[in-house]
């Protein structure tokens, strides 16, 4: 078979992990990114740098690759249909119009039954004094946000004075939740009934950040059968194809919600590089490049600490034990709270 050229959007960390797994199935690939210093670049074999809204730049990658995914949603969907025109895009730019919008997503979940919290779609100051039976809640922009960017936790609309809301943007108010535990599913969906999924994964979140991620995760079977069961039925409703993740938050009474989707490989992933005999971006890239499903089995137990900012200093210097994996995602700027790289640990 002639060598598969795969284009991916975007190239941060996710980006890079995808370019490895992809070399090692002998895939070339090509990342499109509107960062010039992207940390991708370290590991693809071309790299087109470009606004993802540049026609000519869109015109020179589509020459080039035969099939185009992404590491992350917040690409414009006109760029992405633009492409998906000439080319396969994959997951599809209409799954991810969907999954771009905090409300369209929550809609799509409820009307699968499948539980959500509370929420409502906020345009002005008034909706807020309107829904105030969904306080204390979390007001997010329902585009573009991530790692709790564009989030404001509301406890009273005297919040409201100490925060700079221009409702430019459409918002969406969610009730708080009163977590126990957040857990998430990650699973790749290859063509009709046929995935590989992994078991839930539990995260710690700081700061509405992922710290660690686990596995196993500390939950009942029902929660467990609950998550896969979702996670299943929401990639068959989407014909999903490709890896994505879903989130979800377990409240103080044991009561599931799934919290969002992402349509792509996920941060709490991470550990199946070396957990499992496929990670989720060698999956990923099996599903989208349309390549054998292989059973996918966990090898360890397995714990993930990512590592933000300048703690990315101590750990390049450090040594590992030999059931640590060190990934440092080589990033030019070290800044607060950025995700610099991260840690797996396996339990033999
Ligand atoms: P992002 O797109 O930034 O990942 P999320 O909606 O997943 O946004 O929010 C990030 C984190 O913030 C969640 O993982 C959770 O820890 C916290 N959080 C978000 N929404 C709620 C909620 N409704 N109730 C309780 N915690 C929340
Ligand atoms: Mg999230």
């Amino acid at each position: 078979m002639a060598q598969i050229t795969l284009g991916i959007i975007g190239g941060g960390q996710l980006g890079s992990m995808l370019a490895n797994a992809a070399k090692k199935l002998n895939i070339k690939t090509i990342i499109f990114c509107d960062d010039q210093n992207a940390p991708a670049k370290n590991y693809t074999d071309k790299f087109i740098y470009s606004d993802y809204s540049d026609g000519e730049k869109i015109k020179q990658f589509l020459e080039l690759v035969d099939v185009i995914t992404f590491e992350f949603e917040n690409i414009p969907f006109d760029s992405l249909n633009l492409m998906n025109n000439q080319k396969k895009v994959l997951p599809k730019p209409e799954i991810i119009k969907i999954l771009q919008n905090r409300l369209l997503e929550k809609d799509f979940l409820n009307n699968l039954n499948i539980v959500t919290t509370k929420y409502v779609s906020i345009k002005k100051k008034e909706d807020l004094e309107n829904n105030q039976n969904l306080l204390p809640g979390i007001l997010k922009t329902s585009t573009l946000g991530y790692d709790g960017k564009g989030q404001f936790k509301i406890f009273s609309l005297n919040d409201l004075k100490s925060i700079n809301i221009d409702f430019k943007n459409e918002y969406i108010l969610e009730k708080l939740i009163k977590l126990k535990k957040e857990i998430s599913v990650v699973i790749t969906r290859f063509e009709k009934h046929k995935y590989e999924i992994y078991e839930p994964i539990e995260n710690y979140h700081e700061d509405q950040i992922l710290k660690n991620s686990k596995i196993p995760a500390d939950i009942n079977k029902d929660i467990v059968d609950c998550s896969l069961n979702w996670a299943k039925l929401i990639v068959e409703k989407l014909n999903y194809i490709g890896t994505l993740c879903v989130e979800y938050f377990l409240d103080q009474n044991e009561n599931l919600y799934v919290n969002e989707i992402a349509p792509r490989v996920h941060n709490s992933g991470h550990l199946t590089i070396n957990s499992h005999n496929i990670s989720q971006f060698e999956n990923h890239i099996r599903a989208v490049c349309g390549l054998e499903k292989i059973e996918t089995k966990k090898i360890y137990n397995a714990e993930m600490l990512n590592i933000l900012g300048n703690d990315i200093v101590k750990y390049r210097s450090k040594k590992h034990e030999d059931n640590e994996y060190f990934f440092d995602y080589l990033k030019k700027d070290i800044k607060e709270k950025r995700k610099m790289g991260h840690i797996t640990k396996v339990f033999k």
